[in-house]
Formats: structure tokens, C-alpha cells, sequence
């Protein structure tokens, strides 16, 4: 099969060939996709009191969202989460802390909970996202049984500046560069709806396959009030579909995974998305939005002939 072309890529998100762009995503799922629908779940582990500026961000310290803030929430509530996440069936756990990076005392609280964390649940994947990392954190978290590393592009090279201005793309793909470097598994995507053309969608898309990360997390902007992207609408939910499939199409074996956003869609939506590509999940709460519900996810993905757990 011919790898798609950005040309091509733009000219199927025309609306009059969505049933093509859908039907060759679905195809290309069937053949390169793996059939086991990866489950994580994530503790946020600090939140708000953001000194980024993120346009779409309930925990940045610049907009009014009322969100829930404290801090580190401490090795305990870690290894619970890990025990819950395993309880529920889920691949891996993921520490998320808010915040443009961590300070070296982050860095050793977040070493403690993870040393902790594998030795409660030896067979859970760890994962964490942690704002911008340098090489040294990243191997302080490497010797700390950290595996994988969150750090999503969020949108397109071109929409970025826009929407943020306190960090660059260059400084994440430095983050996801370096744990390249150091053997950590990449965890790259980003949120859909915040504003994105079609040919940005497209940017957007070849920027993650050139990352060629090993999970795709698909947000849709849940719009929060007191951002400045808080009067946008919720994306259309065909446009929702549309982008799956253009990611699947860019994308062919990455597993792109449901993320925030996923409350606001309805199951029938859901199911569209996974034939059209979508291959895993977040299960239970997410940062600052209810996350889906995991066995409605893991009730449509088995419909679909995933396997589901470890
Ligand atoms: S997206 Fe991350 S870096 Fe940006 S404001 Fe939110 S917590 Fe801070």
C-alpha cells in the first residue's frame, strides 16, 4: 500500500469524500493495527497553578477557570492509583503533573513514587507526563523504573504559536528527542477543535508520524470556561470522525488512543472513530474533564474485535 501524500490527505477531508477517507482508514486499521485495544490510566499528581499560557488549559495560572489546584500529591496516592489501574485491567499508569517542567526536588519525589509504584505492581507499564524534560531528569526517571513519556505536540507546528507563547514546539520535540535518545517509549498527540484548517489537521498528522511515537493520544477540546478558547463549540462530531481517520491514514499502525474529550461524544460516535482507527483508550478520570467510562469503551471496542486487558 502507497503511503498517502499530504496532497492527498487535504483533498480527502472534503466533505464529499468522507465515505472514501473513512473506508480506506478502516482498511488500513484492519491490515496494520493491532488487534488489542490498549487501556491506560493516568493520576494527575499536581494540578493547576500553571505558569504556561496554553490557550485551551483549565490549570494555567493566566485564565480564571476555577479549577481544583494543589500540589504533589505523594507517593501514596501513586502506588493507589497503580493498584487501581491494575484492579481495572489497565496496560499502564501514567503520572501527570502540571507545570511547564520539575524542579529537582519534583524529579525525586516523582523517582520515589515510581520505585514504589513497580514494586506495588510489578507488571503495570509506567508512564508520566511531566511538562518539559532535560536529559538529566530523564534519566533519573529511567533509573526509576520510568518506561514511557508523555509530551504531545498538541496541534499543528503552523496553530501552535498561537495558542501558546510561553514554550515552543522546539522545546517539546527537544523533551521527545531526548527520551528518544534514552530508550523511552513516546507517548505524542495532541487536541483536536481548537481552531485547526484542514491543511493544519494534515501538518498536524506528519508531524506525529515523523515523531513516530509509540501512542497517539486523540483529545477533542471539551471548551472550559474563563480560557480563551472557552466560547469555541464542541468540535462537530463528524469533523471528530474525519480527523480519526486522517490520522489512521498518516499514521498506519500507531495506536491512536480516545483522551479528553471522549464525555462529550456519544457512544455511536465512539464506535465511528474506532472503525475509522482509534485503537485505545485513557480508562477512568482525566486531568480536569470526566474521562470515559471504561467498560462503555471497553464494551465498544470488543465489539469491534479488540481484545481488551492484560
Ligand atoms: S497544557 Fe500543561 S503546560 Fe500548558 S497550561 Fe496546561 S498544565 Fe501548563
Amino acid at each position: 500500500m502507497q503511503p498517502i501524500t499530504r496532497d492527498e490527505a487535504v483533498t480527502l477531508l472534503k466533505p464529499e469524500r468522507r465515505e472514501e477517507l473513512r473506508e480506506r482508514a478502516h482498511e488500513v486499521t484492519e491490515r496494520c493495527v493491532e488487534k488489542r485495544f490498549d487501556f491506560c490510566s493516568i493520576i494527575n499528581a499536581r494540578s493547576g497553578r500553571c505558569s504556561e499560557n496554553c490557550k485551551w488549559c483549565a490549570q494555567s495560572a493566566h485564565w480564571k477557570t476555577g479549577c481544583e489546584t494543589y500540589g504533589w500529591v505523594g507517593t501514596e496516592a501513586c502506588v493507589k492509583a497503580a493498584k487501581e489501574a491494575a484492579a481495572n485491567g489497565a496496560d499502564r499508569i501514567g503520572i501527570v503533573t502540571s507545570g511547564r517542567c520539575l524542579s529537582h526536588d519534583d524529579v525525586e519525589n516523582v523517582c520515589a513514587a515510581l520505585r514504589e509504584m513497580r514494586r506495588a505492581e510489578p507488571d503495570i507499564g509506567l508512564c508520566a507526563s511531566l511538562g518539559l524534560l532535560s536529559e538529566d531528569d530523564l534519566a533519573k526517571l529511567n533509573a526509576a523504573g520510568l518506561q514511557r513519556v508523555h509530551c504531545n505536540l498538541e496541534t499543528a507546528p503552523s496553530l501552535f504559536p498561537s495558542l501558546c507563547s510561553t514554550h515552543t514546539i522546539a522545546d517539546k520535540l527537544a523533551t521527545l528527542r531526548a527520551a528518544k535518545k534514552l530508550g523511552f517509549q513516546i507517548c505524542c498527540g495532541g487536541i483536536i477543535g481548537m481552531g485547526e484548517t484542514d491543511e493544519q489537521l494534515v501538518e498536524f498528522a506528519f508531524a506525529l508520524r515523523e515523531i513516530a511515537p509509540d501512542s497517539i493520544p486523540v483529545n477533542v477540546l471539551h471548551p472550559i470556561e474563563g480560557t480563551p478558547l472557552g466560547d469555541r463549540g464542541i468540535l462537530d462530531p463528524e469533523r471528530v470522525v474525519d480527523s480519526v481517520a486522517l490520522l489512521r491514514l498518516v499514521n498506519p499502525s500507531t495506536p491512536l488512543r480516545f483522551a479528553g474529550g471522549r464525555r462529550d461524544m456519544s457512544d455511536e460516535t465512539a464506535a465511528k472513530c474506532i472503525y475509522a482507527g482509534m485503537s485505545a483508550g485513557i480508562a477512568g478520570p482525566l486531568l480536569t474533564t470526566p474521562g470515559a467510562d471504561f467498560d462503555d469503551d471497553r464494551e465498544l471496542a470488543v465489539r469491534a474485535g479488540y481484545s481488551v486487558g492484560r
